[in-house]
Order: structure tokens, then sequence, then C-alpha cells
């Protein structure tokens, strides 16, 4: 299909381009942006057109982090640790839940983050066939990440899954038009002990896939590594090979100097998760320092059960906000870097610079359009500032993923919203026994 976008203001979150580009001309074909001009280009014969009067047009946001599934979840265990929260409350509730449950569920999640304007997302989670399911049946993006070992809560290790790993890769990694690739997941070092991590390490260099990892989220989890291991959660990492593939670490926000020098020398993509981390309780991690020193700093909403939504422009609202009070200096992170880093620095925490994250020709057409026409957004001025400071995720109006469109006016075109929450719905009752 091909679709023309006329007179649209666009922001690039391109570190090699301009901002803005003005009144412009996008068109889309074959699942690429195949041009932008100042210009209508008479030859190209589009078969929709998409009024871009009043809106914004972006690339579409990157979810680093989540746990899409945990939807199901959600509002079940608030105002706790994070300890409590998951040893003792997420942890049984999702012993309960079956294949068909995550499919759901992660429906549910899919739904939310286009509705919201994310067009990629990275999770990790249990049942991931029926996670790919649900990304191959919306047409949305996504990195979903296999675990090699299977642990209990009590942290001891049920089974090897390592053939499943393999397996996994086979399966999905390119699959859904190549809107599908696989990672190996390792949940955190306080679950996996040094063996299962020196394995995991070697199953990514194998499958040349990257890693993904919750490190560094809580203070108890520095202290409980340098118990078990003798020294921090990145160093054990360093030790046993896993930081020797690339690696999306969830949270980071413990990190000693020498922490902060090893995940700088071996490329580490940090992702920052301010909800969750603020909802539990588990500190503000040093994103304008991290910055500073040249680490690619994405952003994440982790699961619906820690935050309590996916929606990732509040993400990027609270990383331009609360860096500024920490810190007590306004200028320690600016609009703009929070917008890059739900986008050009998402996309290449998952490997994807050079398909998606920013605006360009040859670019994969992720792209989403803000109704800017709203009350609360005018007068827009700079619209830069509107977007990190003023819009909300509702403002969202239509999202095109590898060239389709997945949601215009609001509307999901791939999703039945009515059914899908009704099922959530049924399967949280049912875990909860409600
Ligand atoms: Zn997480």
């Amino acid at each position: 299909m091909k679709i023309l976008i006329e007179n649209i203001d666009i922001i690039t979150c391109d570190y090699n381009s301009e901002d803005i580009i003005k009144n412009a001309f996008l068109g889309i074909e074959g699942g690429y942006i195949s041009f932008i001009s100042r210009t209508k280009n008479e030859e190209f014969k589009p078969d929709y057109v998409i009024n871009g009067k009043n809106k914004i047009l972006m690339p579409g946001l990157v979810n680093a982090h989540t746990h899409c599934a945990m939807t199901i979840l959600r509002n079940c265990a608030d105002d706790v640790s994070l300890h409590e929260w998951l040893f003792n409350n997420i942890f049984p509730a999702e012993a309960k839940m079956e294949p068909e449950d995550v499919y759901w569920g992660s429906l549910l999640g899919i739904a939310e983050m286009i509705k919201s304007g994310t067009t990629t997302f990275a999770d990790m989670y249990l049942h991931m066939d029926e996670v790919a399911r649900a990304v191959s049946d919306t047409g949305i993006r996504a990195n979903l990440s296999k675990s090699p070992w299977k642990f209990d809560a009590s942290k001891k290790r049920l089974a090897n899954q390592m053939s499943d790993c393999f397996e996994y890769y086979k399966k999905w990694n390119n699959s859904a038009n190549g809107r599908i690739k696989v990672s190996v997941e390792i949940h955190s070092v306080y679950l996996f002990d040094e063996e299962s991590l020196c394995s995991s390490a070697q199953i990514a260099k194998e499958l040349d896939a990257r890693i993904h990892i919750h490190m560094l989220e809580t203070l108890r989890e520095r202290e409980e590594s340098i118990e078990k291991y003798g020294m921090s959660p990145v160093e054990i990492c360093l030790k046993t090979g896993v930081l020797d593939v690339p690696v999306i670490a969830a949270h980071c926000v413990h990190l000693s100097k020498k922490d902060i020098e090893i995940i700088k020398e071996k490329g580490v993509n940090v992702v920052h998760n301010p909800s969750s981390n603020l909802k539990l309780g588990s500190g503000i991690a040093r994103v304008p320092e991290l910055l500073s020193k040249g680490i690619n700093v994405s952003l994440g909403t982790d699961g619906a059960a820690s935050n309590n939504n996916l929606n990732i422009i509040e993400e990027i609202h609270l990383t331009a906000m609360i860096h500024k009070g920490v810190n007590m200096d306004p200028t320690c992170i600016n609009a703009y870097e929070c917008l890059k880093m739900a986008t050009v620095n998402s996309s290449k925490a998952l490997g994807l610079e050079r398909e998606i994250g920013y605006i360009k020709e040859g670019m994969k057409a992720d792209v989403i359009l803000f109704d800017m026409n709203k009350t609360h957004i005018c007068p827009i001025n700079n619209p830069i500032s509107a977007i990190a400071y003023c819009v909300q995720g509702s403002d969202v109006d239509t999202v095109i993923i590898d060239g389709n469109i997945v949601m215009e006016k609001g509307q999901l075109t791939t999703i039945d919203e009515e059914k899908v929450k009704y099922e959530v719905k049924r399967i949280s009752k049912k875990i909860f026994n409600l």
C-alpha cells in the first residue's frame, strides 16, 4: 500500500539531521519511508492520503523493557517493596497462568501500547510463544527474549531450557515479515547463578543474539550479589561473558563508579524505567550522568503490574521532570534528549537502529501522528516541548507500523478491543479467585 501524509510537521529524532521538518510530504511504499519532500511529488500515486494539518509526525515509540502480558496482573499488588511484590504476589499469580492467558494479556498490552504510540517493544516473560503469536497477529514490532533456564520463586534452578531457546530462536527470529527478533533472557543475577549466567552468555553468542536482563534495580540486589558472587551484578556479568554480547539492561539504578566504567566500555544499553522504579521505591537511575558519559540510555515502562500502564509518553514526561528535581538543575536533561531516549536510543538498544527509531528516507515506516488540536497543548510554539511536556498518550491519532495502518483516528484496525478486555477480565478473575 502506498500512503501519502501531506502538510505534516515532522520531529525527526535523527542525530544527523535537522530536528524539525515543517509542512512536509512523506511517502510510504512497500513498508518503507520512500520520500520526504517540501513539495508534492506528482509521480507518487498514493492509495491512501492522510491530511497532516494540526498533527505532528514522529518515529514510532520504542518501549525497550516490558512484560506485556502482565496487564493481567494490573492493580493487584501495589504499595509494597519489589521483593514483597515479586516473590509473594507476582510469582504465585504467574504460576497459575496458562499459555492462552499470556496471549490475551499480550493483546491487551499491545492494544494499550499502540494506542499510546508504541510501535516496538522489548519483552521478557513466560509462555513466549504466545507473545510471539500476539505480535504476529497485531502487526506490532518486538524483541522477544527467551530464557535458557527456568527458576522457581525460591531461586532454585528447575530446568535447563537450552534446546527450547534454540527452537524458539529458529521458529520466531525474523518472522512476521522481520518484525520479530529474538533475544536471550537472563532474568537477573539474583535468580540466575554463575553457571547459568555462563551458559546463557554462551547460547547468546552462538545465536548471535542480544541478552535482555534486569540489572541493579534495587540496593538489595547489589548487596545480595556481593554476598553471593563477591562482586556487583555488573561485575559478575562481565566475568561470566554476559557483557560480551549486546545487552539490554533494564533499570541500572544502583551502579557504582566501576559499574559505570564497565557499562561504558562494553557498550551496554541501559533502559530507564522511571515509573516502575518510583512505584516500587527502588530509587532513580543517574540518567544525566550516564548520558554525559556517552552511554546509550533508552526508555521502558516495565510491566503493567509495577507501573501500572504501558504508556511510554508518561515515561518521557517523567524523565524530563524528575532528574531536574533530583539534581536541582533544570539544564541536566532536555526535552529532545527525552524524545530521543524513547525512539532512536531505544531502537539502538534493540539493535534496530538501521531500520527504525528516526525519520529518514529508506527507514522502515514505523511512524505515529499526534492530534495537536487540543486545548491542553495550545499554543504549540515549540513542537518538541509540546510532545515532552504537554501531550498525553491518548493524543496519538494514527499509528503506522511496517507501512501498515494499525490505528487511525484512535481506532485500532488489527485488535478487537472489547473482546480482548472481556477475555483479560475473565482470566484475571480466574487467577485471583474472584
Ligand atoms: Zn522488568
